[in-house]
């Protein structure tokens, strides 16, 4: 193992590796042909390990693509950022994961994946790769609920963030909520079983309507610190973020006036950054909640999901720029 495969500290992932295209054009709904962009890396996990890298953590993702050139498109993307790829797998015989997202006026958009049936689900998740993740050293390993839609793929998820949990590894959860999925009684329990062992939890006000109805803030941050949970943040879109440690006061940071061009991986990157910077234990929770409330400003900028990902030095400098 080289210097950056181990030691303290490390943050890691795993879940669906895609290449994603973009639609130029508006309500078109995925249905009608128009000119697209991409192939930009992408996936959730994805786009959060990218930015875990970049804001300075050494990250380690499970994951894998096919033999082709959208597989090519995801390593670079990883070692240009300095993503460890010892548990990048390449699958002979099916292709990369891929996404289409097609946006609507209403800000609503659709997406046509390919994750069950691709590479993008055979992640490493069996005893050697755990065995690796637990010698990388990490201090908080997170979790997509974009990678629970498949009943194999949630399960693999599940066993790893359990084995890593007793290992004493801080869980991080984005329930990223399917609602198509609602129904369907194991996603929920998979759901319900990440929550009571994350130490981090971050919904969005979308996740936070479905898995705490009627709830404030306050009640459900509440019960889930009580729970075992040590940080809750709820990430609020244009209306920027509240969140609160255990014991401490809740934090609140308006939305950067920004213009948006590409939401998607805006919620990914906010995460990544919280717990990277939170994790290095060099930034206090308000400062870790800041700068990942500017990281989310900046990701609505670019169009491709991980194209709006920054570094620290960029988002110390978008910070001094505002007000
Ligand atoms: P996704 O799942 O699409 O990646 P999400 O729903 O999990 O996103 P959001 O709340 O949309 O997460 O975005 C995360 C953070 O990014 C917000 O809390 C905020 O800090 C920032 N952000 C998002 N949208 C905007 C915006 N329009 N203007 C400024 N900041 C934004
Ligand atoms: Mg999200």
């Amino acid at each position: 193992m080289s210097g950056k495969e181990s030691g303290r500290g490390g943050i890691g992932s795993l879940g669906e590796l895609l290449v994603e295209f973009v639609c130029t054009g508006k309500d078109g709904h995925n249905r009608r042909a128009a000119p697209y962009v991409g192939p930009f890396a992408s996936g959730a996990p994805g786009i959060f390990i990218d930015q875990a890298a970049r804001v300075g953590a050494r990250a380690i993702f499970s994951g894998a693509v096919g033999d082709d050139a959208f597989g090519d498109v995801l390593r670079a993307r990883f070692d240009e950022a300095g993503v460890s790829n010892t548990l990048i797998r390449t699958v002979p015989g099916v292709p990369t994961g891929s996404a289409f997202v097609s946006y609507n006026t209403d800000g609503s958009r659709d997406f046509v994946f390919n994750i069950a049936h691709s590479a993008a689900s055979h992640f490493p998740g069996d005893a050697d790769a755990i065995e690796t993740l637990r010698g990388f050293g990490l201090a908080a390993f997170h979790i997509s609920g974009s990678t629970l839609g498949d009943p194999a793929m949630a399960k693999a998820a599940l066993g790893i963030c359990r084995a890593l949990h007793e290992a004493g590894v801080a869980i991080s959860f984005d329930p990223n909520i399917r609602k198509e999925l609602l129904t369907d009684p194991s996603y929920m329990e998979t759901v319900r079983a990440l929550l009571a062992i994350s130490t981090f939890v971050l919904p969005s006000a979308e996740d936070a309507e479905v898995l705490f109805p009627g709830e404030d803030f306050a009640t459900f941050s509440g019960r889930l610190l009580g729970g075992g949970a040590r940080y809750v943040v709820l990430k609020r879109g244009e209306k920027g973020c509240i969140g609160v440690e255990r014991q401490g006061a809740a934090e609140a940071f308006d939305a950067h006036e920004v213009e948006v061009v590409d939401p998607t991986g805006a919620g990914d990157c906010f995460c990544a950054t919280f717990v990277a910077l939170v994790t290095s234990g060099n930034f206090s929770f308000s400062e870790a909640l800041r700068r990942a409330n500017a990281a989310g400003a900046l990701a609505v900028g670019r169009i491709g999901p991980m194209e709006g990902n920054s570094t620290l030095v960029e988002i110390e400098a978008f910070l001094e720029s505002r007000p």
